[in-house]
């Protein structure tokens, strides 16, 4: 059965963040929009509403309230340094990575805040690299977590939309799959696909893809926001990039089934050039997520820089590739290794202090904006409701009051088999023997004391140094780790106005991306790896800017 043909002058296809700032902006701009998706509309706001919102903002006032001294310059310097563009398709990622700086260092966060948007005052430290100061890394803290985390970032964006929806200036369709870009005269002047049976399924949970009809829409612009890969492993091992080795067999995921890809293959059909598929971000510090709502559903732990990080063997990760120091870095040296997965072996001190979970319902004090569950939780002892959860039931985590049965229960643990328990001991031993006196040869240790000059680690990102075997400290606790695929850094060639270009450079008449569709922005604005914070970021300047464009 194929419904009416709908028509629009702004036509979105994705209602994640990217989509709902660029449809805002057409809507804004007087013209009329329709805007798809694929799932019930429980699932408005995409990815971000599981976001932990953290956004990167440079020199901002959070930051200088802790001390920080960030520019722009010495952004730039961490961002190139970061990115290591290296490919002639990168010309548009580099001019898209200069303009979101500036976005960064400007406007962004005044233009947040207009719209309500707040921050958590304490400016976390992510990717801290630890080579020279021109390789990868933030030289300073610049992830500014939102108050509300993810829902709390989409909320203006999807009450604006809704906002013309009750106006009758926007028509939101969900279930609509679209299959196809229909060309004309060379021109993108809509979509094509098929109408899905309704679904109950909660957010985040997969929705079945049995169709119950077909719809076609034209419109004068088309925007693609159907964010990245990462829900489809089929197509992350197809692009996976030889320097990083092969595929793990086994992985979690990130992001919820919808984060499927499809649309990349119908932009290419419809004449988009795609680039950098080969560029990803995928995260080291999985966990399996004892209460999964998508498929192999784990979280991913944003890790203080403290524990003892393992390889499959037993054998301690080298400088400087410590926790939440270079994420791609340490992906490439565990694929070297032959294994999917590493550990970390830590304290229960360590994991109150350190481990933040990603991901907005694992942050229930930030989330619901719950002053006193955030003291409570944060600043007294003993770990947040989530991490206490993951402590009790989760698969992953084995906790012992002593080293010899942590090193027992890691052997007898899946996985476990490959462990050399002997070297681990010796590294466990090594490392306390280390923490001892306050000069050390350790890097690791170094960097932790030196990383406790910023008050902002010092009250609550790292603990107190201190002797894994501390009783006070105490139980051990050993936490097998596994890769979780997350975001796609390439995508579709787009230039400053999120048009869409094909194989020529040149633009395609009617097509747009934002969002992770377009790298988040140019078809890969990160290069090879990210500042973290910069997702978001990235779809909100890039839904803009493709928003603005596509109403003109
Ligand atoms: C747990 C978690 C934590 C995160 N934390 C952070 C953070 O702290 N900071 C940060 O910067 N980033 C973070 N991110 C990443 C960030 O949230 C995402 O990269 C971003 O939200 C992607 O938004 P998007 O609009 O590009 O795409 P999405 O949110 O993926 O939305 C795309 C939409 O397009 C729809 N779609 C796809 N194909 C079709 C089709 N063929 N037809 C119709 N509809 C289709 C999908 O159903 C989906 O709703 C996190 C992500 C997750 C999952």
């Amino acid at each position: 059965m194929t419904n009416t043909p709908l028509s629009a002058d702004v036509l979105v296809i994705g209602w994640g963040l990217a989509g709902l700032v660029a449809a805002g902006e057409a809507l804004d701009a007087g013209r009329r929009v329709i805007l798809v998706d694929q799932e019930p509309r429980t699932n408005l706001g995409g990815q971000a509403w599981w976001s932990f919102g953290g956004l990167f903002f440079i020199d901002s006032p959070e930051q200088r309230r802790m001390g920080i001294r960030d520019s722009l310059a010495l952004a730039t310097q961490d961002w190139f340094g970061t990115a290591s563009f290296d490919r002639p398709e990168d010309h548009w990622p580099r001019r898209w990575a200069e303009a979101y700086l500036q976005f960064a260092a400007g406007e962004k966060r005044a233009w947040l805040r207009e719209r309500g948007v707040g921050f958590f005052p304490v400016v976390g430290w992510a990717e801290r690299g630890g080579y020279g100061a021109l390789g990868p890394g933030n030289s300073v803290p610049r992830f500014h977590i939102t108050w509300g985390t993810g829902p709390g970032v989409v909320a203006p964006f999807a009450a604006a939309v809704e906002q013309g929806e009750r106006e009758g200036r926007i028509t939101i369709l969900p279930r609509h799959r679209v299959t196809a870009l229909i060309t004309t005269d060379g021109a993108v002047t809509g979509a094509r696909g098929m109408v899905l049976e309704s679904s109950a399924a909660a957010r985040g949970v997969e929705s079945s893809r049995h169709a119950i009809g077909d719809f076609e829409i034209s419109a004068g612009a088309t925007i693609v926001s159907s964010g990245g890969i990462g829900g489809n492993h089929d197509l992350v091992r197809a692009a996976w990039p030889a320097s990083l080795g092969v595929p793990p067999e086994h992985m979690l995921t990130g992001v919820p089934a919808y984060v499927d890809g499809s649309m990349h293959a119908v932009s290419e059909s419809a004449g988009a050039r795609l680039i950098n598929g080969d560029r990803m971000w995928h995260y080291v510090e999985g966990i399996t997520n004892w209460d999964p709502v998508w498929p192999s559903h784990g979280i991913r732990i944003l890790p203080g820089p403290s524990s003892l990080w393992l390889d499959a063997t037993g054998k301690r990760l080298p400088v400087p590739l410590f926790p939440g120091f270079d994420t791609l870095g340490t992906l490439a040296h565990l694929r070297g290794t032959g294994y999917d997965h590493s550990w970390f072996v830590t304290s229960r001190q360590i994991v109150e202090k350190e481990f933040a979970l990603s991901g907005s319902e694992q942050n229930p004090d930030l989330t619901g904006k719950d002053v006193g569950l955030l003291v409570k939780s944060r600043l007294a002892k003993g770990p947040t409701g989530p991490v206490q959860a993951f402590l009790d039931e989760g698969e992953d985590f084995i906790v012992e009051n002593d080293l010899e049965s942590l090193l027992e229960q890691m052997q007898r643990h899946p996985g476990g088999e490959t462990l050399d328990i002997d070297h681990v001991r010796r590294e466990v031993v090594a490392r306390d023997l280390e923490m001892e006196n306050e000069f050390t040869k350790d890097a690791q240790i170094g960097m932790l004391r030196s990383m406790r000059g910023y008050r902002g680690d010092k009250l609550i990102r790292t603990a107190a140094p201190h002797r894994l075997q501390d009783p006070a400290a105490g139980p051990l606790v050993a936490v097998k780790l596994h890769v979780l695929t997350r975001k796609s850094l390439g995508g579709i060639n787009t230039d400053l106005d999120g048009r869409a270009l094909g194989p020529d450079g040149e633009p395609i008449p009617g097509l747009y991306a934002a969002g992770e569709a377009s790298g988040f922005g140019g078809g890969g604005m990160h290069g090879y790896r990210a500042l973290e914070g910069t997702f978001l970021g990235g779809c909100l300047f890039s839904g803009r800017q493709a928003g603005r464009a596509a109403a003109r």
